[in-house]
């Protein structure tokens, strides 16, 4: 029987739990749907992540504004992916930083990836019809952008680590907490999308220096916050290992349509039964198995594109 395509008969509403994890940061998880955060400083907040809608995002905040109704100055976006950057609108923030790699690739791309995501994920974007267009970061940086919290709070510093799930990840890391926010870089109990990915340098150097802050809790892109010294540990080797299994298998593979069936057997036994496991993979391997034969930069996803690739792979 075909699977069906991507997400789009995902439609059973999940769960979401707020967590504060301390004093004034905040974690909404929802069983592998798309994390979100929020960390206060002395006279306003910063949020992480924007999720698909406006709709979708007002529910979020009015959840936060049962913990604070400080006024949002910033809003990070860790990436460029659709269903973390369309709600932006609902936040109303001064500030909206993003990493200088995502500001070109909304540009370059942004607008099929918005067609390409909806198509897959639609139970994510609610009322998508509130979306005003493109969501354009008011301020970039290369390397590390600082954010003074105020009072005694410390610093929110976001980071880049190197090319990974994309050429434009950064991560939240609160030194004073040891929290880190770590964007679609390291999944938790959740499966990873790399369709966009650079696999080679993101399961070497990118997540030697996200495990380089030593975080004793993480928030990753999907599933469950990793806590604990060992819970982040083996969240950044869950995210690694799955990374070389992938190229393990593609790698050794003389087809295309052989790589997915070896990296799917390969990974199944392990993280199958993990969300969107099924979702991911034929895209994964197409960009992997590209990535392996010389093509430097992902090729642009659309929707027939993806529909392509699906039934080729998936079917
Ligand atoms: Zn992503």
């Amino acid at each position: 029987m075909a699977k069906p395509f991507a997400s789009s008969a995902d439609l059973g509403e999940k769960e979401q739990t707020l967590e504060v994890l301390a004093d004034g940061v905040y974690a909404l998880t929802a069983e592998g749907d798309p994390n979100v955060g929020a960390i206060e400083g002395e006279d306003f907040l910063v949020c992480f992540e924007a999720l698909a809608t406006p709709v979708a995002a007002r529910e979020w905040l009015t959840r936060l504004r049962e913990h604070t109704g400080k006024p949002i100055r910033y809003l990070v976006l860790s990436h460029y992916h659709a269903v973390r950057v369309l709600g932006a609108s609902a936040f109303g923030a001064d500030v909206i930083v993003t990493h200088d790699k995502t500001r070109e690739l909304i540009a370059e791309r942004g607008e099929q990836d918005w067609a390409s995501e909806y198509a897959r994920m639609p139970r994510l974007f609610k009322e998508p019809e509130s979306i005003p267009g493109l969501t354009w970061p008011t301020a970039t940086f290369s390397d590390t952008f600082t954010i003074d919290l105020g009072g005694d709070r410390g610093d929110l510093v976001l980071a880049y680590c190197g090319r990974g799930h994309t050429e434009g990840d950064l991560v939240a890391w609160l030194p004073r907490h040891r929290i880190m926010f770590a964007g679609d870089l390291v999944e938790s109990q959740a499966a990873l999308y790399t369709g966009d990915a650079f696999h080679r340098e993101w399961s070497a150097g990118t997540l030697d220096r996200v495990a380089s802050f030593g975080a004793e809790t993480l928030v990753g892109g999907r599933g469950a916050v990793a806590r604990g010294k060992a819970g982040v540990e083996a969240a950044i080797a869950q995210t690694r290992d799955f990374l070389r299994v992938m190229l393990r298998e593609v790698g050794a593979a003389g087809t295309l349509k052989e790589a997915f069936r070896n990296a799917h057997r390969a990974l199944e036994p392990r993280y199958g039964s993990w969300p969107i496991f099924e979702h991911c993979l034929p895209f994964n391997v197409s960009r992997l198995w590209d990535e392996l034969h010389g093509v430097e930069r992902p090729r642009v996803w659309t929707p027939e594109r993806d529909r392509e690739v699906w039934g080729e792979l998936q079917s």
